[in-house]
């Protein structure tokens, strides 16, 4: 639980800051709220539920106009989950002893995952080298290539440190992706670190208060404390497994897991704040009707009406959902455990539906309110940001393609067998996923090769797309109940 003062007091910090000005001027909001330590960088494992709620009254621009349509809640989680929540998940206790140092200054971090040409598959795909030096007992971070250039790095012109993704290499092996805590400036001066170059990424069509950045590691020195060594470290210029945990990329997501999270219920929020402006308005809005019949509002008209009890019926479904997925996250970032494979579908799920839910409705709904829709006071500007959710964290498409192989593993792992007769399957969401695996089967079952099992699998993509459809359903059949799955509602 929240307590009410705390949060009266944080709300009493956020209730200034916005949107309308230059990202300096923002980036300098949050090394404020920072320092007010309100919202200790710690909290993510001491006090995860003031983490989420601290995201859900600062991530949703829709409950303060002047946020809206404003980067900073992608400023506010980059510093607290990607950056520092790295550091909190993947250092040593003298780094994370650091995140004191860094919260009493009001440090900036960033968080450099993403490269050029991997994009969405970033994580899956990591170029920059970290390579160890015996010689100088540092590491030289290298962007071998264009396409390894990180990019869309947020806060990247005004952060001072860096949580820097690479392939780390000792002794002419590869190791993977492990994190590293780099100097970007000297932060005294101000000054870029030698071999660190940056670039804006450009005027965006939202959230320019916030900074933007390609980041290219040009031979950059950095010395052996840089590697975030709770899983990994070097000793004897060899490199050493320091838990029972192996270092790999799903660790190293952890933190796109809470963030993950967190954007799925500031979505929900935000699209229940639109819906809640527009039906005030709605109910209010008197419109015509033939003489001697009863005037009706804009609220009824059938096709506005069937969309706000829609709204109403799905919002506080994914709402109950999203709490149920945080409440079971929150007992495992307490105990700084990996979650299991079902906690991390349960969480990519939550994030799922809840933007492609928040994107339909704000959509449809922007379409039936006439006028309304092009008034700056309606929100519906900030629709915009909700695309932002769709990819940050965990793009929609590549979660949902992971749930439908998923889930074909372990169909072709059970003992089924197709006998070429048709199966008449029930309508519950778990006989829905059966049937989508069956369909999905039995289209797949020509491949005479890897890659033409590629092909098939790209040629029935609507299939693909429909059986994770169908897990989602399943999840929330299993936290819920199967009245509150969210196509049945
Ligand atoms: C405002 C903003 C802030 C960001 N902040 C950070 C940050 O701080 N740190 C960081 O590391 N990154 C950050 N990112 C990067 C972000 O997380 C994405 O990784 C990145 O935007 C991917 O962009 P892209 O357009 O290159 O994607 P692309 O790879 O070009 O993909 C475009 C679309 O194609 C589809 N697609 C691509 N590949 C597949 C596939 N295999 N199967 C199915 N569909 C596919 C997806 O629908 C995807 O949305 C940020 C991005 C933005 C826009």
């Amino acid at each position: 639980m929240v307590d009410a003062e705390w949060k009266a007091s944080y709300s009493e910090a956020i209730k200034d800051i916005h949107g309308d000005c230059h990202f300096e001027e923002s980036a300098e909001m949050l090394r404020r709220l920072i320092r007010t330590k309100l919202l200790k960088f710690t909290d993510l494992k001491e006090n995860p539920e003031r983490f989420f709620e601290a995201h859900r009254l600062l991530l949703a621009p829709g409950r303060n106009s002047d946020r809206e349509g404003s980067g900073f809640g992608v400023r506010f989680t980059v510093q607290f989950n990607l950056f520092a929540g790295s550091v909190l998940g993947l250092g040593g206790p003298e780094q994370v002893a650091e995140l004191d140092t860094m919260q009493e200054k009001g440090t900036l971090g960033c968080f450099c995952l993403t490269e050029k040409f991997a994009g969405v598959n970033s994580g899956l795909v990591v170029h920059t080298t970290a390579t160890w030096s015996p010689e100088r007992q540092q590491f030289l971070i290298e962007s071998p290539d264009r396409g390894s250039v990180k990019n869309w790095i947020s806060q990247g012109l005004t952060a001072s440190r860096a949580v820097v993704i690479a392939n780390l290499c000792v002794n002419g092996k590869f190791y993977g992706p492990h994190g590293f805590l780099v100097d970007m400036r000297d932060e005294s001066t101000g000054e870029l670190k030698p071999g660190v170059v940056i670039e804006d990424m450009g005027i965006k069509t939202t959230a320019n208060d916030l900074d933007n950045a390609s980041v290219e590691f040009n031979k950059v020195w950095v010395d052996k404390s840089a590697l975030l060594n709770r899983f990994a470290d070097i000793q004897d210029d060899k490199y050493v497994q320091t838990t029972e945990e192996k270092m790999r990329i799903e660790i190293i997501g952890q933190r796109l897991l809470t963030g993950r999270l967190a954007i799925a219920e500031a979505s929900v929020i935000f699209a229940q704040r639109i819906f809640e402006m527009a039906r005030e308005y709605a109910e209010n809005k008197p419109c015509w009707a033939p003489k001697g019949q009863p005037q009706p509002m804009l609220a009824d008209m059938p096709q506005l009406a069937t969309i706000l009890a829609e709204a109403d019926r799905k919002l506080s479904s994914l709402v109950q959902y999203n709490f149920a997925v945080e409440k079971r996250l929150n007992s495992i970032l307490r105990e700084n455990a990996i979650p299991d494979a079902a906690m991390v579908e349960a969480i990519a799920v939550a994030k799922i539906k809840s933007v492609q839910t928040a994107i339909d409705l704000t959509d449809r709904l922007r379409r039936e309110v006439g006028s309304y829709a092009l008034m700056a006071s309606s929100g519906m500007q900030s629709v915009a940001w909700l695309s932002m959710c769709a990819f940050a964290e965990g793009d929609t498409r590549i979660l949902m393609q992971k749930l439908a192989r998923d889930s074909m593993k372990k169909f072709k792992a059970s003992s089924w067998t197709d006998t070429g007769k048709e199966i008449v399957f029930g309508t519950s969401a778990e006989q829905q996923e059966m049937k989508f695996r069956f369909l999905l089967s039995r289209a797949l079952s020509g491949a005479a090769s890897a890659a033409d099992s590629s092909r098939l699998w790209n040629e029935n993509w609507e299939l693909v797309y429909g059986l994770a459809e169908a897990v989602c359903d399943r999840y929330f059949a299993e936290f819920l109940g199967e009245e509150k799955v969210l196509s049945k509602l």
